[in-house]
């Protein structure tokens, strides 16, 4: 009864309708009365009353005080340049600050002193700030009374005003459904959570999260509401990884043998780092546990986790199984095959090449060598995890690049085999702490946190036009002292046009400065053949090309030792990883390295931080920080997609502490009561129960 009256369509809610009810699904994917609950205000604007700055205890809506600027003085210089006044009443004082407008705030200072701020006070250094607050004037108010209100805002869009769905149309609303359903709102937690941690019932928070009643309440509301969002999405990950190591036993690999042995002693070419060696062990103990392993291989670009990963390849085949792995572009996968392949020439093993593009006779060939066990091998792009790739006996998956695959592609490769596989997801963007616990915290997590020794760190610089003759000099030196250089030009997909041609002016300017006989220019881009892509890649590789022009389409795992140069044509436009991505490319033999980063004068606070990081950086882990801090995790390079980073009120990287916390929760949760069947626990079990009966991921591993 309570589930259905939430789940009822919004078309029902009193003033909806069918049209509203389409604009609300369309604009807001807003189906249910549920979802409109869960539509938060994006603030909350306080005009009920006049504060006063004692009253100040916490950040939260968009207030007023009426006071006096008291001193007010000009500082900074350019971007920083701001004016900061400061403001008081009869009980403290609060700083004003203003970047933008500062001319005419300075001018209205200059004649008034009295005002009624507005704005949303923030804590910082321990003292209150209010960043471009609104000055009013204490008379005009007077003379013109506004009524006094305390209301949240919505989100809205074009579409949806033109359709009748404003913010104050949807707080009405709002209003109207909380007063039908307040009283069928479900607690999640148990009174012990909720009692030690002074929360508010969830009832409470999600009707004070639209109207509160004060400040205070809005605050502790958003903690709630913040509070029950991550610990869920924590207890759903580990529970589900729980699941699964409950479900699923693992092959057991017991021993190491010839194939491993004859390698590691006959053909691998350089000695392992130590990081590598622990890893090694780490997973070699994982999947001799009897186990399902599921886990992630964190390291920084240019750590060595291909020949790692090879390398416990290598003992799953010694104990008698098949191995995969799959690379997210065509082009990466070609390289791994090749490489392992030259690697293995000398060992009797088989390994074979799939991907969409394998031609249909070779195709069934492969396929039913495979079906036979007759392939030690396979190495493909997601080719590989279509029904009709068919093993005989799977016992290990590799992942490369992982953050393009998602949750329900791991679990397709689980069902390769009546027991599954295990699987080692390989990524090159470290993440910080707090997203990884979140975008992949099903899997377990090793680390290779050194690099191969002799490498010498990229030298990186930022250029800018004026310097083109000067970058032009460096490239013929360092092609004509025998080393190789990747140009990388932008492509995004609106201007991609535009961006073509850039490319090919790119080509013209390179051939005209590096002329044949003596130097030979190559170019890869998105519109070619996947068979043209690899010859001129391969030509690159044999050193036939000094120069390879190309959009990002080399951006990840490409390994060529020999080449010293990159150099990113339009590097504001490039995201920072992607950018890391890209300078991984080179300083990958002995030679010392450049990153060559060119960009027009013109450039955005946020892309001067971008290049003034990598400049600064070489730190994988520390430019991922920098990264998340710029661009917040939404925009994370592939998590988006993964939908784990969908939060509709906390937010990874303020919400640290909180994440870590309800992260550790969870795991006391769990391992105290794993089948949550205990009663203290029951209302999470019900809670947790209906989340994952709305995701479809839970049907591949039940
Ligand atoms: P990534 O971790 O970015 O995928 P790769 O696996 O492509 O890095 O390795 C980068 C390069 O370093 C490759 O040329 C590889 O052969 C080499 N390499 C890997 N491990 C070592 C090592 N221990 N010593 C020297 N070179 C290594
Ligand atoms: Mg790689």
């Amino acid at each position: 009864m309570q589930v259905d009256l939430l789940n009822t369509p919004i078309e029902y809610l009193k003033g909806v309708g069918p049209k509203k009810a389409e604009i609300f699904n369309k604009e807001f994917n807003i189906i249910t009365y549920n979802d409109l609950l869960h539509y938060y205000p994006y603030r909350h604007v306080d005009k009920s009353k006049i504060y006063k700055i004692s009253e100040l205890t916490s950040e939260g809506a968009f207030i007023q005080f009426r006071g006096r600027v008291r001193h007010f003085e000009i500082v900074g210089q350019q971007r920083a340049r701001r004016l900061v006044a400061q403001f008081s009443d009869d009980t403290g004082t609060i700083e004003l600050v203003w970047f933008n407008s500062i001319k005419w705030i300075e001018e209205l200072l200059l004649q008034r002193r009295e005002f009624i701020v507005f704005g949303k006070p923030t804590l910082f250094n321990r003292k209150w700030s209010m960043t471009h607050p609104e000055l009013i004037d204490p008379y005009m108010q007077q003379e013109s009374p506004v009524p006094l209100y305390f209301h949240p805002l919505y989100n809205t869009s074009e579409k949806a005003k033109k359709g009748g769905l404003d913010s104050k149309t949807i707080s009405k609303l709002v209003i109207s459904l909380i007063g039908q359903i307040k009283e069928v709102i479900t607690e999640t937690l148990s009174d012990e959570i909720i009692t030690s941690l002074k929360l508010l019932p969830r009832k409470e928070a999600l009707s004070q999260i639209h109207y509160p009643a004060n400040i205070d309440l809005l605050n502790k509301a958003t903690l709630r509401l913040k509070f029950d969002e991550l610990l869920f999405t924590q207890m759903k990950l580990l529970k589900m990884k729980l699941v699964v190591s409950q479900r699923f036993k693992g092959h057991v690999f017991s021993t190491v043998g010839d194939a491993f042995n004859t390698f590691f002693h006959n053909h691998l070419a350089f000695e392992l780092t130590n990081a590598q060696k622990r890893v090694i062990k780490e997973i070699r103990a994982d999947m001799g546990s009897g186990r399902q392993m599921n886990r992630l291989l964190q390291g920084d670009v240019g750590s060595g986790k291909t020949i790692t990963a090879l390398l416990l390849m290598l003992i799953a085949i010694d104990n008698g199984y098949q191995t995969c792995l799959m690379a997210p572009t065509e082009i990466l996968a070609r390289q791994h095959y090749d490489n392992i392949k030259r690697q293995l020439a000398k060992m009797n093993l088989r390994v074979e090449f799939l991907s969409g593009a394998t031609r249909s006779a070779g195709r069934k060939a492969i396929l039913t060598a495979l079906q036979n066990g007759e392939i030690d091998i396979l190495i493909g792009t997601h080719a590989l995890i279509e029904n009709s790739v068919i093993f005989k006996n799977l016992g290990f998956v590799v992942i490369d690049e992982q953050h393009r695959f998602g949750v329900e592609q791991r679990a397709k490769l689980w069902r390769k085999n009546k027991i599954p596989p295990h699987v080692l997801v390989m990524t090159a963007t470290p993440i910080p702490r707090t997203l990884a616990m979140t975008v992949y915290g099903d899997l377990d997590l090793s680390v290779i946190n050194e690099l191969p020794k002799g490498r010498k760190p990229i030298i990186t610089s930022h250029l800018f036009e004026k310097d083109r003759l000067r970058l032009f000099g460096f490239m013929k030196e360092q092609i004509d002292s025998g080393r190789q250089v990747f140009v990388v030009y932008p492509l995004i997909e609106e201007s991609e046009k535009m961006d073509l041609f850039a490319l090919m002016e790119g080509y013209d300017l390179m051939t005209e400065r590096f002329p044949l006989p003596n130097y030979a220019v190559g170019i890869v881009h998105g519109k070619m053949k996947p068979e043209e892509k690899d010859y001129e890649m391969q030509r690159f590789i044999n050193k036939e090309t000094q120069i390879l022009l190309s959009t990002t389409v080399i951006e990840v795992g490409i390994d060529v030792p020999n080449a010293t140069v990159m150099v990113i044509e339009n590097a504001e436009r490039f995201g920072l990883s992607q950018l890391h991505q890209l300078r991984g490319r080179v300083g990958r033999g002995g030679e010392q390295s450049y990153c060559l980063l060119m960009s027009s004068n013109k450039l955005t606070n946020e892309s001067k931080q971008r290049l003034s990081a990598m400049v600064g950086t070489n730190d994988g882990f520390e430019i991922a920080n920098i990264d998340l801090r710029l661009r917040g995790p939404g925009d994370l390079q592939g998590t988006r997609q993964s939908g784990m980073l969908d939060f509709k009120i906390a937010d990874l990287i303020r919400d640290e502490k909180l994440v870590i916390y309800t992260r550790d929760l969870a795991k006391k949760i769990l391992e105290d009561d794993p089948e949550l069947q205990k009663e203290k626990n029951w209302r999470i079990a019900r809670h947790l129960g209906e989340i994952i009966k709305k995701e479809q991921n839970w049907g591949m591993i039940s």
